[in-house]
C-alpha cells in the first residue's frame, strides 16, 4: 500500500513545514537512502573503479558494476553493456548524436526530431545536421502537445534516419505514442531515439518490449544525484559506434603510431566516472521498485485532478496541452505574466516552474512566452496541492 506519511518523512529536504516543492520535473528531492548512500560510497571504502590492484578499488568496482546491472534490471536491457553511465540525458543525446549519427549521415539524410522537444533533444540533431549535411525536419504538434501522427507519416520516408522523441514531454508531461512511432520508424529503416528524462520517472520501462534503439535519462529526476545519467543502446548498434570522448580507461593500448580501443561499455566510459553518482542511483532506483509504484503514481494523478479542477474555476487561466499523464501540467493566465505570478508563489513558499522550459519551439508553436509548470511527484501531499491553490488565488487577486 503506498502510505504517503512514510514516504515524505523518507525526504530531509521536505521536512521545512510551510515550503510545499512543485518544480520535481526539473529534478527531485531526494530520499534519506540515496544521500546515505553516497556519503558511504566515499566514507566506506572510496576508491577509483577499473583501476589498480588493492581490495578497494575492487570493491568499488564491484559497486559500480552492480549499479549497471540495476539499471539493466530496471529498464529490461538485455546485456548490462548496453548501459552507459553519462552525465545525464543531455550528455547522453550529444553521444548519440556525435558517435552514432555523425559518422553515419549524409547530406539529403534527415533526421526527425517532435516539435514539442526540450532543447537538448534539438540542439544535438542541430549540431550534427551542420557537420553532416543532414536535414531536421520538425514533427509538428497539435494544439494539444501532442504528436501529429498523421504529418509523421506523411515525413517518414526511408531519407529518414533518425527520429528523436520524448517519451513524456517536460512543458506537458504529455506521453507521446512511442510505440507507434518505433514501429513505423522501422519500417522504413530509421531508428528512434526516445528521450526519456521524464518517462521513466512515471512508468515502468522496458526497452526490450519497446524495441527503442536509444533511450536516455537523468538520475537527478529520479531521486538520485545530479550528474549521472544513463544511456541505453541496443548492444549491435553500441558495438558500430567508434567513441566519443578519448581518454583513461577506454583504450586497450595507447602508443603515438596509434590507439585501440576497448570493448563496451568502457569504450564510452573515458576517464574517472561519477562512481558514487552510478552507486546512489541504483540505491534510488531500488528504493523506488520496493514502492508500490502504481500506488504512487495513482497519489499522484489524484493530487493533479484535485489541482487541475480547483484551477478550472480561475478567470482567464488556460491550460497548455491535455493533462492526462505523469504529473506535470502547465498553464497561462491571460493579461499576468508568468514570471510575476511564480514570484508571487515563491514569496509565499511555493516552488514552481515558470518559463519556457527549454522548450522554445513548442511556445513559439502555442504562440505564448512561456507557462508556469506544477510537477507533482509521489511526496507531494494533499495539504501541497491546496496551499498552492490558495498562494494562486491570492497572486491572481493581487496582480
Ligand atoms: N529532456 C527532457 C524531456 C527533460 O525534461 C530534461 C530536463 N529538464 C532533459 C532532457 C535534460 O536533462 P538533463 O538536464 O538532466 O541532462
Amino acid at each position: 500500500m503506498f502510505d504517503i506519511d512514510a514516504i515524505r518523512r523518507q525526504f530531509p529536504a521536505l521536512q521545512v513545514p510551510a515550503a510545499v516543492y512543485l518544480d520535481s520535473a526539473a529534478t527531485a528531492q531526494k530520499p534519506k537512502v540515496v544521500l546515505d548512500a553516497i556519503q558511504s560510497a566515499y566514507q566506506q571504502g572510496h576508491a577509483n573503479v577499473h583501476r589498480g590492484n588493492h581490495q578497494l578499488t575492487a570493491n568499488a568496482t564491484a559497486a559500480f558494476e552492480a549499479a549497471r546491472k540495476t539499471v539493466q534490471h530496471f529498464i529490461n536491457a538485455t546485456f548490462s553493456q548496453e548501459i552507459i553511465w553519462t552525465r545525464g540525458a543531455t550528455e547522453a543525446l550529444n553521444l548519440i548524436a556525435q558517435s552514432y549519427a555523425r559518422p553515419r549521415l549524409q547530406p539529403g539524410d534527415i533526421i526527425l526530431v517532435g516539435e514539442m522537444e526540450h532543447h537538448a533533444n534539438i540542439v544535438p540533431w542541430q549540431m550534427v545536421a551542420e557537420q553532416t549535411g543532414a536535414t531536421i525536419q520538425k514533427i509538428p504538434m497539435s494544439r494539444d502537445c501532442q504528436l501529429d501522427m498523421a504529418a509523421f507519416d506523411a515525413l517518414l520516408t526511408d531519407k529518414v534516419k533518425i527520429v528523436a522523441v520524448a517519451h513524456i514531454t517536460n512543458v506537458t508531461g504529455t506521453r507521446q505514442p512511442i510505440e507507434t512511432l518505433i514501429q513505423k520508424a522501422h519500417e522504413v529503416g530509421a531508428i528512434v531515439v526516445v528521450d526519456g528524462a521524464q518517462g521513466i520517472v512515471h512508468e515502468n520501462v522496458d526497452v526490450q518490449a519497446l524495441d527503442a534503439d536509444f533511450y536516455v535519462f537523468s538520475g537527478h529526476k529520479l531521486f538520485a544525484p545530479t550528474g549521472i545519467g544513463v544511456l541505453y543502446g541496443k548492444k549491435a548498434l553500441l558495438d558500430a559506434m567508434p567513441p566519443w570522448h578519448g581518454g583513461g580507461k577506454m583504450v586497450e593500448k595507447v602508443s603515438f603510431s596509434g590507439t585501440t580501443f576497448t570493448g563496451l561499455p568502457g569504450k564510452f566510459e573515458a576517464g574517472t566516472p561519477n562512481i558514487s553518482g552510478a552507486v546512489a542511483l541504483s540505491t534510488a532506483i531500488q528504493w523506488l521498485s520496493e514502492l508500490d509504484r502504481d500506488g504512487a503514481e495513482a497519489h499522484i494523478l489524484t493530487l493533479k485532478d484535485k489541482a487541475i479542477a480547483a484551477l478550472s474555476s480561475l478567470d482567464d487561466l488556460r491550460f497548455i496541452g491535455l493533462q492526462t499523464h505523469s504529473g506535470v501540467f502547465s498553464f497561462v493566465i491571460d493579461g499576468i505574466h508568468y514570471q510575476d505570478i511564480a514570484m508571487l508563489l515563491d514569496q509565499q513558499n511555493i516552488a514552481v516552474r515558470a518559463g519556457n522550459h527549454c522548450a522554445h519551439p513548442l511556445c513559439d508553436a502555442l504562440n505564448i512566452a512561456g507557462t508556469i509548470r506544477v510537477s507533482i511527484a509521489l511526496y507531494n501531499t494533499e495539504e501541497d496541492i491546496d496551499k498552492f491553490i490558495a498562494a494562486l488565488t491570492k497572486a491572481c487577486d493581487l496582480l
